[in-house]
């Protein structure tokens, strides 16, 4: 069987890094998606070449359909069809709802649910010609439970469960699963940049007092990727150090 094609976008921020390594583990010929003129992309792709990783880098703003598109044929092109795709870009804008601006809403919006659209949508046709698909979203524990100074965020990881839910079912005759994952606090720079008396009180919440790694989302991943996960889909997968139980 030749290697499997996956695109994570948000490659090269903290959970997508873990996640390329997951997948270039599993076998996978591994592109990794940032936006364009990323003052970092080089160094990612030479220190993760320094530690034995072969990754193909691919620019691409994932709130606009159409570079959406663009990024796409030229993977298609330059290295094959997409197998896996990972939509794991995401950012926050947090406020308090009645403080939040407008711009804050779209913007999260926009990078966290509009881009699941985006990429999504001009991959899949060829996952179901080809009878073979992954599609695996990164939802947030914020997504399901709700939290507060998040409307926006939550409102959009929310957004991604329903999404997901309904390609499974359109997708579950051809052989493409689509999951999502729900984490729950991860030490990225993203959780890093709250202030760390905020983030001591996040972390006293979780029964087992301590932030996730992002290997650990990424391990969930690479199962998500592999053949053997193939009757799953449609599902909701919570990893969050039992933060929320439900
Ligand atoms: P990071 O900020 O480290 O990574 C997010 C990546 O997305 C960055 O590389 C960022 O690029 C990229 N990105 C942002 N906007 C765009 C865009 N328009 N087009 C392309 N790429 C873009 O965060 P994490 O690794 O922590 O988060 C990864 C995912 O996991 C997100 O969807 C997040 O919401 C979700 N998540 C994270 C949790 C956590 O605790 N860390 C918990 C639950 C969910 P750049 O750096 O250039 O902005």
């Amino acid at each position: 069987m030749s290697k499997r094609v996956a695109l994570v976008t948000g490659g090269m921020g903290g959970i997508g890094t873990a996640i390329c390594k997951a997948l270039a583990e599993e076998s996978c010929i591994v592109v990794a998606n940032c936006l364009p003129g990323f003052p970092q992309k080089e160094e990612w792709l030479a220190r993760t070449k320094s530690e034995g990783f072969a990754f193909h880098a691919v620019e691409g703003d994932v709130t606009d359909y159409d570079a959406c598109a663009k990024m796409v044929r030229e993977i298609e092109s330059g290295i094959g069809p997409v197998d896996i795709l990972v939509n794991n870009a995401g950012i926050t804008r947090d406020n308090m709802f009645r403080k939040m601006v407008k711009s804050e809403w779209d913007a999260v919006l926009t990078t966290n649910l509009d881009s699941v659209f985006n990429v999504t949508h001009h991959v899949l046709s060829g996952m179901a010609e080809r009878g073979w698909g992954r599609v695996i979203n990164m939802s947030s524990v914020n997504g399901i439970k709700g939290q507060f100074g998040q409307a926006n965020y939550s409102a959009a990881k929310a957004g991604i469960l329903g999404f997901t839910k309904a390609i499974a079912q359109e997708m579950a005759k051809k052989g493409v699963t689509v999951n999502a994952i729900a984490p729950g606090y991860i030490g990225t720079d993203l959780v890093m940049a709250i202030k760390p008396e905020v983030r001591e009180q996040i972390v006293a919440t979780i029964p087992m007092g301590r932030l996730g790694r992002p290997e650990e989302i990424a391990h969930l991943v690479r199962y998500l990727a592999s053949e053997l996960a193939g009757f799953m889909t449609g599902a909701t997968l919570n990893i969050n150090g039992g933060l929320h139980m439900y």
